[in-house]
């Protein structure tokens, strides 16, 4: 999948595990190697461009977690080359709360980007001060400037702008008509986009970009369903066999030990869509297990916390902390 919703993870802070794709790695290698390899810049300039790009993803990406984690979510983050993805392991439970998720990502950019505005404008010293602080404080002000207006003005899928867009359809459509409107907005504005940043700004990051969203969409529109599906109080949100085929897998690397595959099983369940609570509760247990059973005790940490506190769970748990302490 083009946006792979997992990764590898990097590290878990305020209990949000930051993981990073294969195409978050291809941009890193393009600002760090290539661009200063074709004389484009310095590999200085280089480094803090990818520094800055990384921080002002994971500003953006824990502000969703944040909100997130206020309305008893469980976030974690992908970096991708295209920003990233704040997972919320189920959906929120009305528009009014995914809203307030939604908004947080680009607010907190935006106050990124006003809060490096007030340094250039009150003390331009500190930006002069060399050619490094110049390069890193002009990157986090475009950055998270150009980041946060594309995720509010354009109703591109998944981008924010294209949840906003799928939210303000949802008042007057039926949840799979609005997501149907959602991804033919989304369609008619990245073409434009594409063509428009490839011809007129040489981007080829654009164009991907572009063509990623392209093939994305189309295929979400053949499927048919909605992009948001709220459990509602009578009917509960029903597993699609695909999660169960994934789960009864998973169950069967469990009994035979396979940990690495019943963990990998787990994370692909969690990317691949919203499931019931119930079943998600189980993922949960799995991943922790599996993860400790491979001797990831930190890690196996994280998701065991989210499992249902069962016995089983809580000797895990014991299990992982009295590991880490011999360590
Ligand atoms: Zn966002």
């Amino acid at each position: 999948m083009l946006f792979e919703r997992r990764g590898y993870p990097l590290f878990t802070f305020w209990g949000v595990e930051v993981s990073a794709s294969m195409w978050y790695g291809i941009l890193m290698g393009f600002v760090i190697v290539l661009w200063p390899a074709l004389g484009a810049m310095t590999v200085i300039d280089g480094v803090i461009i990818a520094l800055a790009i990384t921080v002002s993803l994971l500003a953006h990406e824990y502000g969703h977690a944040a909100v997130a984690k206020k309305y008893n979510l469980s976030p974690s983050i992908v970096l991708h080359a295209f920003g990233g993805f704040c997972i919320t392991g189920r959906e929120a439970r009305s528009d009014a709360d995914d809203f307030r998720v939604v908004i947080a990502g680009p607010a907190v950019g935006l106050a990124l980007a006003a809060l490096v505005g007030l340094v250039f404008i009150f003390a331009p010293g500190v930006v002069a001060a060399s050619p490094v602080t110049s390069t890193l404080f002009g990157a986090l002000l475009w950055i998270n400037l150009v980041w946060s207006l594309v995720n509010l003005l354009l109703p591109v899928w998944p981008l924010d702008g294209g949840r906003l867009f799928n939210l303000f359809m949802r008042r007057f459509q039926p949840e799979r008509k609005a997501g149907e409107w959602t991804l033919k907005a989304s369609i008619f504005t990245v073409i434009p986009v594409g063509i428009l940043g490839f011809i007129q700004f040489q981007s080829l990051l654009v164009a991907l970009f572009a063509v990623f969203v392209l093939m994305d969409n189309m295929q979400a529109l053949k499927m048919g369903r909605p992009l948001v599906q709220r459990k509602s109080g009578r009917s509960k949100n029903k597993a699609s066999s695909f999660h169960e085929e994934l789960l009864a897998e998973a169950e069967k690397a469990m009994s035979e030990e396979d940990w690495q595959e019943a963990a990998r099983l787990g994370h692909h369940m969690r990317s691949v869509g919203s499931m019931p609570s119930k079943m998600l509760d189980r993922v949960w247990m799995i991943i922790g297990l599996a993860t400790m059973e491979k001797g990831d005790y930190e890690e196996a940490l994280s998701f065991l916390k989210r499992a249902p506190q069962k016995s089983k769970i809580k000797r895990a748990i014991q299990r992982c902390e009295e590991a880490l302490e011999e360590e």
